[in-house]
């Protein structure tokens, strides 16, 4: 009955760290162009999860697999070159560059050698500038292209992380905490940019802690606690479900 392959499929997974079990036994999929959030109490282990999927951390065990095939060696780099890209939950701009150059940066990731040998050659591909512009203009940012990165609010700042995210065009972006320090005005413009990705087919997996904002923009909702998967639902299920308002939604 012509079922998808999903994009990702999480198998299993755990993790443990010493004593401590991250994750347990975590199982769900994300499919082409579809939109999940993550979300879950501090400690959940959202993060970890995170870490996983993009070829950070290895798990203890279960495994994951991209387009049906599992990934045997955890590597973001090889990851990364199946599509899936991401952010991390504290950002990492090139400060002393400008906005463009860091999105620029993102643009030519795959074949990134070094800074200096990226930014010259590819400096005068115009299709690459033209893929700059669009993501410029994709996360609200074309009117502070020009400033250093370190001199922007903290939610262009985010939004210039997940543009220099889609600029090698993942198939699935991954983005830990977007809203984390942006601020009220900062949301809506983020919720506008999250919602483009979407309309343009990329699937998102997005770790947050404004349930509403998530749930307000996600196809399904993954919730975890204590390492373990204590909800999976379309957001309608998720607002309804008693162990979830219990556990999270509750307090
Ligand atoms: P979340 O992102 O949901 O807040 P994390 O995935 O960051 O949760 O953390 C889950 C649990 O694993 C926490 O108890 C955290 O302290 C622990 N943890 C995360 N990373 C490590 C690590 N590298 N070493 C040891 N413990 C870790
Ligand atoms: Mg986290």
């Amino acid at each position: 009955e012509g079922k998808v392959t999903p994009l990702v499929e999480v198998r299993g997974i755990g993790v443990r760290f010493g004593g401590l079990q991250a994750l347990d036994d975590v199982s769900f999929d994300v499919r082409p162009g579809e939109f999940v959030s993550v979300i879950g109490p501090n400690g959940a282990g959202k993060s970890t999860l995170f870490n996983v999927i993009s070829g950070v951390q290895r798990p203890t065990s279960g495994s994951v697999l991209i387009d049906g095939r599992p990934i045997r060696r955890y590597r973001p780099d090889l990851v990364h070159a199946r599509g899936v890209g991401r952010t991390f939950q504290v950002a990492r701009p090139v400060g002393s560059l400008t906005v463009r150059d860091n999105v620029l940066l993102g643009a030519g990731g795959r074949r990134l050698h070094g800074v200096l040998s990226s930014l010259r050659p590819r400096g005068r591909d115009k299709t690459l500038q033209h893929r700059v512009d669009d993501l410029l203009e994709l996360a609200g940012l074309t009117a502070v292209a020009h400033r250093p990165a370190a001199e922007i609010s903290p939610g262009d700042l985010r939004r210039m992380e997940i543009a220099r995210a889609l600029g090698d065009e993942p198939r699935l972006v991954l983005l830990d905490e977007p809203a984390a320090g942006v601020g009220s005005d900062g949301l809506t413009p983020l919720a506008e940019l999250l919602g483009r990705i979407s309309d343009r087919g990329v699937a998102v997996l997005l770790v947050e802690h404004y349930v509403g904002l998530a749930l307000s923009l996600s196809d399904r909702a993954v919730v975890l606690n204590r390492g373990r998967l204590l909800a999976l639902g379309e957001p309608d299920e998720i607002r309804a479900n008693q162990a979830v308002i219990d556990a999270y939604l509750g307090t």
